[in-house]
């Protein structure tokens, strides 16, 4: 077992296997068929390809210890058991149509024809997300960057479809959430927290701290790790 530079054990040096859930169990009944066996390497490959999908066979290879045959396998293993569900590339819009405006969309529907109306809204093609929430504003979008004409196309399109009230409000900056993202696993067997510096199993929150992605038992021990993690370096 490695040592990290804080002189704590590595969940990603144990060889250890570890669970995850696909994301779509959240609102699957059945749960726990959707556990997915996976060890160490394939989180790893999963953390490193979630930012970069592009990411050469060989370099991921050599930061999970494989070679790029076997990167292909765990990628392909992840992809069959629905973990990873679909590739997808990050548009610079400002640069594709920059005279183009993303909107809001807040709407009010009537749950039994919830699925009815979003798939009629979904089918204009100029919504990036569509959510249905539980306010009494129930329906929320973002749209895509839309020009003047795909604006009253999408308006004359909501009233078609009978949405009374609804509003549409431009949307004047996009921020996304930190491109360095902590990775949740439900069902861990067995790890280990470099902050209670013991093993731990079920929860897991996976995170990237400086070169290193560790498992914490809990958000508690990832922050309290971290916040020393920085005070190490300011010492420095
Ligand atoms: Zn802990």
């Amino acid at each position: 077992m490695q040592k990290d530079p804080s002189g704590l054990r590595s969940v990603f040096d144990t060889g250890e296997m570890v669970f995850l859930t696909t994301l779509n169990s959240v609102v699957n009944e059945n749960k726990h068929e959707d556990m997915i066996k996976l060890d160490q390497k394939d989180l790893k490959v999963l953390y490193f390809l979630k930012n970069n999908a592009r990411m050469s066979l060989t370099d991921l290879g050599k930061i999970v210890d494989l070679s790029p045959a076997g990167v292909t396998l765990r990628i392909n293993k992840l992809i069959e058991s629905g973990v990873i569900d679909r590739f997808t590339i990050k548009i610079n819009y400002q640069i594709l149509s920059p005279n183009s405006q993303r909107y809001e969309f807040l709407g009010n529907i009537d749950f039994t024809k919830a699925s009815e109306v979003i798939q009629q809204l979904q089918a204009t093609r100029l919504f990036e997300h569509i959510f249905l929430i539980s306010t009494e504003t129930n329906l929320k979008g973002i749209t895509l960057p839309l020009s003047q004409k795909d604006l009253r196309v999408l308006i004359e399109t909501i009233q078609q479809i009978g949405l009374e009230k609804f509003s549409l409000l431009p949307v004047l900056e996009v921020h996304e959430g930190s491109p360095i993202f902590d990775l949740q696993a439900e069902d861990v067997t067995t790890a280990y927290c470099p902050q209670c510096q013991d093993s731990f199993t079920g929860e897991a929150i996976l995170s990237r701290i400086g070169t290193q992605i560790l498992a914490f038992c809990c958000r508690e021990c990832k922050d309290e790790f971290v916040a020393h993690y920085n005070k190490l370096l300011a010492t420095e």
